[in-house]
């Protein structure tokens, strides 16, 4: 597709995933944990510099071409898609980079607009393009932060850390339990072969999530000023008990929902180390009683998975389940075995066909790669970029 659309071959490939979290919802604004893994769909973005200062950018996912130059005062434009790789070349330019313009062509295998973070996976894929480009790499965490702003400030999104931290950091047959105070994450090997991912999209997505999802952040800063925290990360369940009268009981479900949960993602976390796959599927199936009930962020559709899932049961080869991400439709993802995956993922379907009318979209993952140059040079022995520093002691002006 390069060479279709620019006339030769492309000098580098780059790639990042998307993403899905096994547990930890709505734990992150509250300084709290989450436990996400890269999934083995991909971004791809292959491209070459164009020896200017001008980038071209065609998607084959949307069959569209953008282009604009690299300068100091660069915005957010149309096509909106577009804006994402601008918010990370943008980001470069401020780290001081010298970054010269290209041409590039992405595709995906990620859906679009699924809750399993395309966005993230394009940025990331385009940073470490860019990586290649100015033939440094730049520190990992500061690489997700920078697409992470990207996503903010271009694509008007106020996400968290974790999808950028994933897509980039993810390892193959791993998790990453991520501390969203500190913004560190820890690898934990996700070490049973014979178990798998399943992450069913529910393709409804209800209107109500972006007022409400406001909504739960004012409720959990309320919580944690009555229980005097700086955040519902630093409160324990009895400091909640102890404080019930004086909170109201829908502020005190809340606080309920975000202590249990942080409690549950730890704790998963030393389950997948020590092998010990019911109890994480336990977990899962608490975490999705406690997001239904205590944060209500569920909805009907996903409830219906979880429940068919349920049915399922340990002996048809389904550990666990929950929705994931921010809820009110999007996915919800399943610990399965391996084996028995595709007979699942029929029941699956063919229950939720019948309970709602509508059609869910299956995916099988195990933990995937993160982000890396697959063509072109892997910077095995490159440099690790540091910001130019001038006589002033300042980072040097964005090169534009
Ligand atoms: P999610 O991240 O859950 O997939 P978002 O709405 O955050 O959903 O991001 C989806 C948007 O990201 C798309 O609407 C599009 O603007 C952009 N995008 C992601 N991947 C691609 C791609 N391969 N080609 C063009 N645009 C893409
Ligand atoms: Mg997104």
């Amino acid at each position: 597709m390069f060479a279709k659309t620019f006339g030769r071959a492309p000098r580098w490939i780059a790639s990042a995933p998307g993403r899905v979290n096994l547990i930890g919802e709505h734990t992150d604004y509250n300084d709290g944990f989450v436990l996400p893994m890269a999934i083995e769909h991909r971004t791809a973005i292959a491209g070459d510099v164009s020896g200017t200062q001008n980038v071209t950018l065609h998607s084959a996912t949307n069959g569209e071409t953008a282009s604009f130059s690299i300068g100091r005062d660069m915005r957010r434009g149309e096509p909106s898609w577009a804006n994402y790789v601008k918010g990370v070349v943008a980001g470069f330019s401020r780290l001081g980079a010298s970054l010269e313009g290209f041409h590039a062509v992405i595709d995906s295998d990620v859906p679009l607009g699924s809750g399993l973070s395309s966005s993230a996976a394009l940025e990331v894929a385009a940073a470490t393009l860019m990586e290649a480009i100015i033939g440094s790499t730049i520190d990992p965490t500061e690489k997700a932060r920078l697409c992470q702003q990207a996503e903010h400030e271009f694509a008007g999104v106020p996400c968290g850390i974790m999808d950028q931290f994933i897509s980039a950091m993810g390892r193959k047959d791993h998790l990453l339990l991520i501390d969203c105070r500190s913004q560190t994450g820890e690898l934990v090997p996700f070490k049973d072969p014979t178990l798998q991912v399943l992450i069913i999209n529910t393709n409804v997505r209800h209107s109500l999530a972006d007022g409400e999802y406001a909504r739960r952040r004012a409720q959990c800063e309320s919580a944690a000023r009555t229980l005097k925290v700086r955040a519902l990360r630093d409160a324990t369940l009895d400091q909640l008990e102890a404080a019930r009268t004086g909170l109201d009981p829908l502020i005190h479900r809340r606080a309920r929902h975000v202590i249990s949960e942080n409690l549950r993602t730890t704790e998963a976390a030393r389950c997948l180390r020590d092998g010990c796959w019911e109890r994480l599927g336990e977990l899962m199936y608490a975490s999705h009683a406690s997001l239904r009930d205590d944060y209500e962020v569920s909805c009907e559709e996903l409830d219906q998975v979880v429940e068919l899932a349920r049915n399922i049961g340990a002996r048809g080869g389904v550990l666990g389940c929950r929705m994931t991400g921010g809820g009110f439709g999007g996915c919800a993802v399943a610990l399965v075995k391996a084996d028995q995956a595709k007979t699942i993922s029929g029941q699956i379907s063919e229950g939720y066909l019948d309970k709602t009318r509508r059609r869910a979209d299956i995916f099988v993952s195990r933990p995937g790669a993160g982000a890396a140059v697959t063509a072109g040079g892997t910077h095995s022995r490159s440099s690790t970029w540091r910001k130019p520093v001038s006589s002033s002691g300042k980072a040097s002006p964005p090169a534009s």
